[in-house]
C-alpha cells in the first residue's frame, strides 16, 4: 500500500514537472500558437525530426527522389505523429489546457468544433481561407461571427502572386468586416517541387508581392505567414513601410536548421520589429512540436524575458484585438 502510494505520488509528481499544471488550477502565462491546422490524421504519416531541413540531399534527377532523405527521422528523438482522429484530439486540446495554449485553427470545421467541444471556451480561434468558396460565401462565413481570421491564404502554392487580382474581392471583405489576414509567404518546396508541386515558385514568397495589395487595402492587418523566410532584408522593408504587417514564425521554427532560425527570428528583432512577430506552430500532425517550438523562443538567449511574452502572447493577443481578461492567468 506504502509502495502505491510513493508510485502514485511520483506518477502525480512527473506529470506536474511535464505539464506544469492540473486542468482547474493555472499555473502558466498564457502562450498563443498562430498558425494550427486541422484535419484528420493523415495515413501514413510517421515520426520526423524537427530542424529536417538541416542537410539537404544533394540529389540527381536520373535518380529516384528519397523522400526519406528530406523527411527524415534519423535523429537522437523524432516526433512521433498522432495515431488516430481521437487521440489528434486528445493531444492537442490536452497541451491547450495543461500549456494554457491558445490556438489560431484553421481546416476542417468539423474537426475544429470537435476540439472546440473539449476545451474552455476562447481557447480555439477559428480561421478560414477563401479556397473554393464565392466572394458571397466568404463574406456570409466570416459574418457568422464564428471566424475571426482569414487564413491560410497560400497563393504561392498555385503560382500567384497575394496581389493576384483574383483574391482582390476576398481581402475586400476582410479589409471592411476588420477580419485579420493570414498569408503564406516564403517557405515550402522543401528540395522537392519540380516532384510534388509543379506550380510553386520560391519567387512568389518575395515579401514584397505583398504591397500591391496593402496599397489597395490600406486598413487590411495582415499577418506574413512564416515571416517571408528566408528573405529578411524585404520582410524587413516590408515591416518598416507597413504598420499594420505582423509575422508568425510558424513551420520555419521547426524545420529549418535552428542556427538559422535563430538568426531570422534575431535580425527581425534587432530591426525593431519585436512587437509584430507572433509564435506559432504550422501544426499539422505532429504533436510535441507544439513544445519543441515553443522551446526554441523560451530557450533563446537572445532575447529578453519581456521579448518572449511578446512573441509568445502579447503580440498574437493585440493582433487579434484581445485583452488579459480573454485568457487565464496564474493566480
Ligand atoms: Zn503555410
Amino acid at each position: 500500500m506504502k509502495n502505491l502510494f510513493l508510485l502514485t505520488f511520483l506518477l502525480v509528481g512527473v506529470y506536474t514537472v511535464s505539464f506544469g499544471q492540473s486542468d482547474d488550477k493555472v499555473t502558466r502565462m498564457p502562450v498563443i500558437d498562430m498558425h494550427v491546422h486541422v484535419s484528420k490524421v493523415r495515413p501514413g504519416s510517421g515520426p520526423l525530426c524537427p530542424w529536417f531541413l538541416s542537410d539537404m540531399p544533394g540529389a540527381d534527377p536520373n535518380e529516384e527522389f528519397n523522400f526519406s532523405n528530406v523527411f527524415n527521422s534519423d535523429c537522437l528523438d523524432p516526433l512521433p505523429a498522432a495515431e488516430s482522429d481521437e487521440d489528434l484530439k486528445n493531444q492537442i486540446t490536452d497541451r491547450i489546457k495543461t500549456l494554457n495554449m491558445t490556438m489560431v485553427c484553421f481546416g476542417d470545421p468539423g474537426v475544429i468544433r470537435s476540439w472546440m467541444a473539449e476545451v474552455p471556451e476562447g481557447r480555439i480561434i477559428p480561421g478560414i481561407s477563401p479556397g473554393q468558396l464565392t466572394v458571397e460565401q466568404f463574406r456570409d462565413s466570416l459574418e457568422s461571427g464564428f471566424y475571426k481570421y482569414m487564413s491560410e491564404v497560400a497563393p504561392q502554392y498555385q503560382g500567384m502572386s497575394p496581389s493576384d487580382m483574383s483574391l482582390d474581392p476576398y481581402f475586400a471583405v476582410a479589409e471592411e468586416l476588420g477580419i485579420p489576414a493570414g498569408i503564406h509567404m516564403g517557405t515550402g518546396g522543401n528540395g522537392m517541387t519540380n516532384i510534388t508541386n509543379a506550380k510553386y515558385r520560391a519567387s512568389l514568397g518575395d515579401p514584397f508581392l505583398l504591397e500591391d495589395l496593402l496599397a489597395r487595402h490600406p486598413k487590411l492587418k495582415v499577418c506574413v505567414q512564416h515571416a517571408g523566410y528566408p528573405m529578411i532584408e524585404h520582410m524587413i522593408a516590408l515591416m518598416g513601410a507597413h504598420a499594420y504587417v505582423y509575422v508568425d514564425i510558424s513551420g520555419m521554427i521547426w524545420s529549418y536548421p535552428l542556427d538559422d532560425v535563430k538568426a531570422y527570428v534575431k535580425r527581425l528583432v534587432q530591426a525593431g520589429f519585436g512587437k509584430r512577430i507572433m509564435y506559432g506552430t504550422d501544426f499539422m500532425t505532429w504533436p510535441r512540436m507544439i513544445e519543441t517550438s515553443m522551446g526554441v523562443i523560451e530557450h533563446s538567449q537572445f532575447l529578453s524575458a519581456d521579448q518572449k511574452r511578446d512573441i509568445l502572447f502579447n503580440n498574437a493577443a493585440r493582433f487579434f484585438r484581445m485583452d488579459d481578461s480573454d485568457f487565464d492567468w496564474p493566480q
